[in-house]
């Protein structure tokens, strides 16, 4: 780091994340570089001197939100002098466009640009500053540096960007081409965060089945075996997979190596085969459903996870019934569900969209009501099991209880007389809802 980038001192600064689980890897990251900066983290943003918005492009809702969170951060800038700068996907979509439309931002930097932050935030606050430039090769910030919000489960960012163009996404626009992170540099990490007593890590990346090392050339597959030798992490997860990269080797991998959680979201997007050519999304409704089968066949145990989008452009009747026959087929334990939201520059986006706003909204509920109904009985058989839980915290909801995730990902608020906060606890299940599990501890 430049010897101006030191300079943050006793400045507060406050990163707000819109969107997935990358952004908040990215907002880590940053926290990151501006607290080895100097600068102390806050979670007021009307206290702090600087501000960091990181974006998410992927539906209009995401952006809508955004823009109601700048107005009131313009308000606030009217009572304290402070430094907003907006990062992430919609400053890579807009650019410079947004410091003209919004002028109390003071600068806009893409996703491939974050190594800049502070050396901006030092440099001069009064002059404006974009940068969407794209990076060929993964952009490595020093991962020791990064402001982690738990020590007990930490995200590792194996790859970023996505080749795949969906019709209907923006993703491969705002975050550009793939770019693998070299397998040194993540194993690297890996072992940092199980010495520092992590017990759970979730790989991520757009399309993470297509992961290749830059430098050996070695796979997804010897990743995940590769991150299995790390001594100390206990629990390993990864997301997002895309079903046509999600090979036999890869299952096999989650079967055979003992800490990949036998747990998997692979989204399907729409249950007929038409709708899913016309998203480019590259297989087939019965191709997807036989690799379903053999995830099941090779670990019973698996629990499964999706998205869907509800009304793209065209969807006949018909078309969308397929989506609810696939979800009454597989009856996945978890589902994320939309409604389908034309994006800039998407190819979606140039087509009639025949699915009038009230359809889709019809069809997202009819999606959601029906996954409401298969949860409720799958969280149901589960009650009297005992299972191992990693506990994170105390419930939001209900402080008297604990809260963690099961091997399955699924929530599971649970009594324990002890503290157990950041340890593997035996759970039993005695009642539960569609989201979640209730119990309580059985051995500690
Ligand atoms: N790379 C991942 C994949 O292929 O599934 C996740 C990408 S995206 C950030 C997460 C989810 O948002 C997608 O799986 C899709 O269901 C949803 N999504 C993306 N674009 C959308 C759009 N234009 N309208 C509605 N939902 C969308
Ligand atoms: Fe978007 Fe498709 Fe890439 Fe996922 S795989 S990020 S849905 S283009």
């Amino acid at each position: 780091m430049d010897k101006g980038a030191r300079n943050l001192k006793n400045l507060k600064f406050h990163v707000h994340t819109f969107g997935c689980q990358m952004n908040e890897n990215d907002s880590e990251r940053i926290a990151g570089i501006l607290s080895t900066a100097g600068g102390k983290i806050s979670n007021s943003p009307e206290e702090s001197d600087i501000i960091i918005v990181n974006t998410c492009a992927v539906r209009e809702k995401s952006e809508e939100k955004l823009y109601s969170y700048l107005g009131r951060l313009a308000t606030s800038k009217k009572k304290k002098k402070k430094t907003i700068g907006v990062v992430g996907c919609v400053a890579q979509l807009y650019g410079s466009e947004l410091l003209e439309k919004r002028p109390f931002i003071d600068f806009v930097l893409g996703p491939d640009n974050y190594n800049q932050i502070s050396e901006i935030i030092h440099s001069n606050h009064e002059e404006k500053f974009t940068s969407t430039n794209w990076s060929r090769d993964y952009n490595e910030i020093p991962h020791e540096m990064t402001f982690r919000e738990s020590n007990i489960s930490a995200y590792v960012t194996i790859m970023e960007g996505c080749n795949n163009f969906c019709s209907y996404c923006i993703v491969p626009f705002t975050r550009g081409r793939e770019k693998c992170r070299p397998m040194k540099k993540i194993i690297q990490e890996i072992q940092c965060l199980a010495d520092k007593g992590y017990k759970e890590i979730q790989l991520l990346g757009q399309n993470v089945n297509s992961y290749k090392d830059p430098d050996t050339k070695k796979d997804f597959s010897n990743l995940l075996s590769e991150a299995n030798r790390a001594e100390g992490i206990e629990w390993i997860r990864f997301i997002t997979s895309h079903p046509k990269n999600f090979t036999k080797n890869i299952a096999t991998t989650m079967k055979d190596t003992e800490k990949v959680c036998h747990q998997l979201h692979l989204p399907v997007q729409a249950g007929s085969s038409s709708v899913l050519k016309r998203m480019n999304r590259g297989y087939t409704r019965e191709e997807y459903l036989e690799k379903i089968t053999l995830l099941r066949s090779l670990m019973p145990d698996i629990s499964l996870s999706t998205d869907i989008i509800a009304g793209f452009p065209g969807e006949t009747e018909e078309e969308f019934l397929e989506t609810l026959s696939i979800l009454e087929e597989v009856r996945f334990n978890n589902i994320f569900s939309f409604r389908y939201s034309p994006r800039p520059l998407t190819v979606a986006c140039q087509e009639k969209d025949t699915v009038p706003f009230e359809e889709k909204k019809r069809r997202l509920i009819e999606v959601q009501n029906l996954q409401k109904k298969i949860q409720l009985e799958l969280n149901n058989s589960l009650i009297g099991q005992v299972m191992k839980v990693l506990c994170s915290g105390k419930s939001k909801k209900t402080p008297r209880l604990y809260s963690g995730r099961n091997e399955g990902y699924q929530v599971v608020n649970f009594k324990s007389k002890n503290n157990v906060i950041g340890r593997f606890v035996d759970v039993r299940i005695t009642s539960c809802g569609p989201y979640s599990l209730h119990g309580e501890a059985v051995k500690q």
